[in-house]
């Protein structure tokens, strides 16, 4: 006789889980589609188990067929729940794309006999039979054993090896107690056989999944309505590099004024409205939160990005209602084309991201378009900004100088520090790719601390007039100027290698020159140190004459695009202003000789500088000792 007396109460559980699982929105990606074949398939077992184990009770007097295949049933559900719990473990371990094809057939083979040996025992009896004594357990009933205790130690070892992949301790937790408690489970059914107790430790194992990992609240956000931003994360992760899809971004713009005029928990209402009406305007899609009032929609590649935008802006006209809210919003559309070319989950999101940024930038309605191309750029700047991290631990920053020419003898006087990063094969990054990153991500700082001590090494080593350089110049970011301990630690670093401030010049560009007050402060504390100021790029940026007679730079340097126009069509301008400056003591460098009639040119309207590839173009400072000691 077999005893229900836990089967019964198990299966109601289960049926609570069931009735949360459903009732809530869950992300298409394949561990969910394991975790619902799994309680699928849980119910299966156990709702066998329990008619099984009753038509053997009364093998009498029901039909014969009937017993046999409630049997088959059973066993086919009991090797499946075990095999898909496997699965689960490999695909939360993220380790089951990873397993070539044919050795994830051959670690099922197990499965695949089994399943083979059951279908056969209607007609062989190996796993089980029935004869008019009623139910007989076969020759080869073991193997429910060995194809049980083969996957929950496959399990194991699984999980040991690769723990590291799951990120926190109660999802590893989680998966060692999981499948610790199927093995007490499969010892239970060895020792009693008739008491249908492994169904319970099957669903203590599914409710450790279910708190651990599979509660699909842990995916929602917005009350429930919409995915979070982890689960977009989740999602793209998964099927990056497989399909194509088209995804709109709806943002409200500015959403943090709209938080100040609105108050959080009005917003918040509103927020939620918006999220269910996009689920309602977009069923067959998948609608993301990713906070700040930014939405995200995946859908087919094919989806209509017109009508949608249209019908979401005329939704905007009218106000967000419910009970005590009412709220007018302004949006902002964005277009996302994501191919299955792409590697990187890590570039659409940044994409997404760069999209929403641009959303609250612009002004107009049209939407911000993110082609194919543009997120393969971003790719590639999120390539650039690893070797940059990479170069900056390694204090591997490089430092090329250009030489300065004087105008009057055509020889050396001074040297221009500009820096080089290098890629993973070795090629040199230009400033111009960097600077802007490390000026982004906060690592210009560093940048720029390394290129002012190494130039100041470069002094230290070198008798540097025997060169002909009487200073070096080194360029500084605008964000480094905003330091306010700047003056002290460039000293202190100038100190250290016994180099006098004199001797290098600090560049910096009108960028730097936003507020008044500050910049005097700030130069004012670097001169106090020793140090000099250039003013860079001059005429490229708003340039202001009054301003400039307050600031005490030793020098001004025309950007090469000012010398290239004056090249190409020579006016009076550039020359009445290089007289202004002259009047006003500051020296002139032109940027960008690149010929023998540009530098004449500079030399006659009063350039006192001149520097450009004529002379040379930037090289590293071993070949700069090489061409220019004397
Ligand atoms: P910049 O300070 O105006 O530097 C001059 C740039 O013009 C250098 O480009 C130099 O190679 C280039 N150049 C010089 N002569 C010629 C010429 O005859 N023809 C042409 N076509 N180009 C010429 P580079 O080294 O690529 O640097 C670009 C910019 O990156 C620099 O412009 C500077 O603003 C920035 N930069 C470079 N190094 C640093 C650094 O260490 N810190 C900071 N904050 N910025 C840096
Ligand atoms: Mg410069
Ligand atoms: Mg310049």
């Amino acid at each position: 006789m077999w005893n229900f007396s836990f089967a019964f109460p198990t299966l109601l559980i289960l049926f609570i889980i069931l009735g949360f699982y459903f009732s809530l929105l869950r992300l298409p990606i394949k561990r969910n589609h394991i975790f619902v074949q799994m309680i699928v398939v849980e119910t299966v077992t156990i709702i066998s188990n329990i008619l099984s184990s009753y038509a053997c009770n009364q093998y009498k007097i029901l039909p014969h067929w009937l017993v046999v295949v409630l049997n088959m049933i059973f066993f086919l559900a009991f090797f499946t729940r075990i095999t898909l719990m496997f699965d689960f473990t490999i695909s939360v371990l993220n380790v089951d794309r990873k397993i070539p094809y044919a050795w994830g057939q051959l670690i099922r083979l197990p499965y695949y006999i089994s399943v083979l040996v059951t279908l056969a025992s209607p007609f062989t009896g190996w796993i089980f039979y029935i004869d008019d004594t009623g139910y007989h357990s076969g020759p080869l009933y073991n193997i429910l054993y060995i194809s049980g205790f083969w996957f929950v130690i496959l399990m194991h070892g699984f999980v040991f090896c690769f723990r590291k992949n799951l990120s926190q301790r109660r999802e590893r937790i989680c998966m060692l107690f999981y499948s610790f408690s199927l093995f007490i489970g499969l010892l239970m059914r060895i020792c009693l056989p008739r008491v249908l107790l492994m169904n319970t430790f099957a669903l203590m194992a599914l409710i450790m999944v279910y708190l651990a990992f599979e509660n699909p609240e842990y995916d929602l956000d917005l009350k429930g309505v919409v995915f979070n931003d982890k689960a977009l994360r989740k999602y793209i992760e998964e099927n990056i590099g497989r399909v194509d899809h088209g995804c709109i971004g709806v943002a409200v713009r500015r959403y943090y004024e709209m938080r100040d005029i609105y108050g959080t928990e009005q917003l918040d209402a509103g927020l939620y409205m918006i999220g269910k009406y996009l689920r309602q305007q977009f069923p067959d899609e998948m609608v993301f939160y990713q906070r700040r009032g930014r939405f995200v929609i995946l859908g087919k590649p094919e989806m209509k990005f017109d009508e949608a935008f249209h019908s979401i802006a005329e939704r905007f006209k009218n106000p967000w209602k419910s009970v005590g809210v009412e709220l007018f919003l302004d949006v902002g559309f964005a277009k996302i084309e994501i191919s299955k070319d792409m590697e990187s989950s890590d570039n659409i999101l940044n994409a997404i991201v760069s999209a929403f940024e641009k959303i609250n930038d612009q002004s107009i309605d049209e939407p911000v378009v993110v082609s194919t191309e543009e997120i393969l750029q971003i790719g590639r700047q999120t390539l650039v900004k690893r070797n940059l991290e990479e170069t900056i631990e390694e204090n591997a920053v490089e430092v090329f100088l250009q030489p300065l020419m004087d105008a009057k003898t055509g020889e050396v006087v001074g040297a221009e520090a500009l820096s080089r990063i290098r890629d993973f094969e070795g090629n040199i990054i230009p400033p111009g790719i960097f600077i802007p990153i490390a000026e982004k991500s906060g690592r210009i700082n560093e940048v720029g601390e390394q290129v002012f001590e190494k130039t100041c090494r470069f002094i230290r080593d070198y008798d540097i007039t025997k060169m002909g350089v009487q200073w070096i110049n080194v360029n500084l970011s605008p964000i480094q100027f905003l330091r306010l301990d700047l003056a002290e630690r460039f000293s202190r670093i100038a100190k250290e290698y016994n180099v006098s401030p004199e001797m290098i010049h600090m560049e910096i560009t009108e960028e730097s020159m936003v507020d008044d007050n500050f910049l005097e402060r700030q130069m004012q504390m670097m001169e106090e140190k020793g140090f000099r100021f250039v003013l860079d790029d001059y005429g490229t940026g708003y340039s202001n004459l009054s301003r400039l007679k307050k600031c005490s730079f030793i020098n001004i340097k025309l950007d090469r695009s000012v010398v290239l126009d004056y090249h190409s069509k020579p006016d009076e301008i550039l020359t009445t202003m290089i007289q202004a400056f002259k009047h006003m003591n500051f020296g002139i460098t032109a940027e960008g000789i690149e010929d023998e009639e540009m530098a004449e040119e500079m030399k006659n309207i009063g350039c006192d500088y001149l520097q450009g590839y004529l002379y040379s173009k930037p090289i590293p400072m071993d070949e700069f000792v090489t061409r220019y000691m004397k």
